[in-house]
This record gives structure tokens, sequence and C-alpha cells, in this order.
């Protein structure tokens, strides 16, 4: 026992170092020494384990004390290491103190990530009803969110589980060897904080209640189901960043225009008279009414394309079409007149189905569409 060196003299600080010193010179040579950076290296490990020893003592106000008045005879017996020295499980526990709390990045690979993980408060979810219009415009959304906020008079203070760094190291030993994993630490959730006053009307982790509107900008050509991120306007957590709200998009039917995609469908129903005749007839698109021509003679099932008066594609600049499905609508009921003059139209040549090319059959403009 008594060839065990002085743990000033490991640590290479003076009898009258301070708290910060002894950590500081400890860090160093925690990382100077440790088994990671020096694989199969037994005096690298056995500096590494005397530099622990030392500075568990000597990082304690009540055994540095002990010490300072006995020396290493105050440890002998219960309490004190023996002849193997320090456990290594004791060294890395000791780690969260060492390299928590933030400055202490750039250490690559060292124990498996040390850098801190906020807490992140929870997301809140809502639903947003969109008309067809506003999809094709996009639109700004104001909503009302119920969300937990820090009050201004909760306070907290440093988690005393893990001294702020929101993790606990915890090590376990495999049969590929000892394994080191930070965990979320459970008395602060990751926050690193501690509740030290709770502000009046908050819950258990000093949050309170808050309703905030908040304004969502909706691009362009979404779609029903589609579901947007707001970053930061969830919940607040305790000493932590707040979570996301998440938006549900959903978009009402409408009963004209039938979306496909970027395009829209319309089914326009015309006359009889009007077909045979011919004329103008206003249909909905997106941007309201629009007219459109009526070719003397138009088969129904005959499809108009109004180019770009679909929908926006989403995250680019061009609309899909509208497509105007034409109808003709048969009379259901005929006055004595109108049978008499459909009776005698019957053999008249006009009347007599003769497609030609230009008046393609329904099935043949299907495939034209997908094709
Ligand atoms: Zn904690």
């Amino acid at each position: 026992m008594s060839s065990k060196r002085d743990y000033y003299e490991v640590l290479g600080v003076s009898k009258n170092a301070t708290a910060t010193e002894i950590k500081k010179a400890y860090r160093k040579l925690a990382i100077k020494y440790h088994p990671d950076k020096n694989p199969d290296n037994a005096e690298a490990e056995a500096k590494f384990k005397q530099a622990a020893e030392a500075y568990e003592i000597l990082s304690n106000p009540q055994k540095k004390a002990k010490y300072d008045q006995f020396g290493h005879s105050a440890f002998d017996g219960s309490g004190g290491f023996g002849g193997g020295g320090m456990d290594m499980d004791d060294i890395f526990s000791q780690f969260g103190d060492i390299f928590g709390g933030g400055g202490f990045g750039g250490f690559g690979g060292f124990g498996g990530g040390q850098q801190r993980r906020h807490a992140k408060g929870s997301n809140l979810r809502i639903r947003v009803k969109l008309k067809l219009k506003d999809v094709a415009k996009g639109v700004e959304k104001k909503v009302k969110v119920s969300r937990k906020k820090q009050a201004n008079d909760t306070t907290y203070t440093t988690c005393s589980t893990c001294n702020g760094s929101g993790q606990v190291t915890k090590i376990t030993n495999t049969i590929l060897g000892r394994m080191q994993t930070a965990t979320t630490c459970g008395t602060c959730s990751g926050s690193g904080k501690q509740l030290d006053k709770r502000g009046k009307g908050t819950d258990a982790h000093g949050l309170k209640i808050e309703e905030e509107t908040v304004s969502i900008k909706i691009p362009a050509g979404v779609e029903d189901g589609m579901q947007m991120k707001v970053p930061g306007k969830g919940n607040e957590a305790p000493g932590g960043v707040a979570g996301d709200l998440i938006v549900l998009i959903e978009v009402e039917e409408n009963n004209s225009l039938q979306r496909d995609g970027e395009n829209l469908h319309y089914d326009l129903y015309v006359s009889f008279a009007d077909a045979a005749l011919g004329g103008s007839k206003e249909i909905e698109t997106v941007d309201g009414k629009v007219r459109i021509k009526i070719e003397p003679g138009v088969q129904s099932g005959k499809i108009l394309r109004l180019r770009g008066k679909g929908l926006p594609k989403l995250n680019a600049y061009n609309s899909g079409d509208l497509l105007v499905h034409i109808n003709v609508w048969t009379p259901k009921a005929l006055s004595k007149e109108q049978k008499n003059f459909f009776e005698k139209m019957k053999d008249d040549s006009n009347f007599i189905p003769d497609p030609q090319k230009s008046d393609k059959s329904f099935f043949e403009k299907v495939k034209d569409m997908f094709s």
C-alpha cells in the first residue's frame, strides 16, 4: 500500500488545486490513457485506473479531507480500493460528470456518443380542411393551438442525476467485451434540468397550456391525407426544445370537380338540341366560372381538354388540365309533337350513327387518355 503514488502527483496538481483544476487534470489523463485509444496497453490501463482512483478521492470533499489527513491508509480496509484499484465500471460511470454538460465536443468515438441530446417536447396534431381552390392557389391558414409552454415564473436547476448532461452512461459486459452505452437520464428525461419552483397554474413539469395562433403556409398542390410539419410549434419541454406541430391536410370533396392527381374532371350535360345546334356553356373551374364553346354535332363522351386549368403540381411550376366530359342528355319523356318529329327523323340519314375517326368512342378516348 505504501508503494501507491500520491493522488495529487498522479493527477499532476498541487495540494491547493481547486475542484475545477482537479476535474480538468483528470479529464486530460482520462482521454490520454483511455482504453479505446490504447488497446492492449497494460501500462496505459494502469495509469487510466490510477487517475480514476485519484479523481474519485480528490473530487469528493469528504474523501479528500480524509486523504489529506491520513494519506492512503485512510482507505485501507472498507471503502478502499485494495490492491486491484478501481473497477472499470466505476470509472466509466464517472464520465457523466467529467464529460457531460457540453464543452466536450469533438472527441469522436469516445464512449459511444457523449454529445448532449436535448429533451424534445411532444408533437401536437391538428387537421386543416381545405377547399379545392385553396389547393389550386396555396393558402395561409391561421389555427389556434393549445401548447404546453414554459411559464415565466417556473425555475429549473441542473439535474443532479446526470449533472445536466441529460444522459447516463451504462456499462455492460458482453462476450464482445465492455460496452458503454449512453441512455437518456430517467430523472430529467434528457433535459438536464430539474424543476426547482413550479410557476402558477403549471403542470408537474412547470409547463402551462397556452393558446397560440399559428400561421401555416400550405403550398399549392397538396393532397388529401398529406402531413406537414411546423417545427417547434408543438409542446415545449422543460429546458429542451419544443416538439413539432403536425398538420394533417384534408381536402373537401367538390361537387362538380373530381380530382385525379393534378387533373380535374368535370361532367358537362348538354341537351339534345345543344348537341345538335352547338353553342356555349358555362362550366366551373378552380378559378371560377368559364365559358366554353360546344361545336354543333358534338358526341356524347367527347372530352374537351382545358390545358393548365387543373391543379398545380406540388413543388413544381406546371399545372394539370381540366377535362370536360360531354354527356348528351336524352329526353326521358316526349310530347306528342316531339314524338312525331323523332318518328319522322328515324330513317333520316342525319340521324343514323356513322362514327368517323374524329368521333371516337368512349373506350377509344379512355385508351388515348392513358397512353
Ligand atoms: Zn438528468
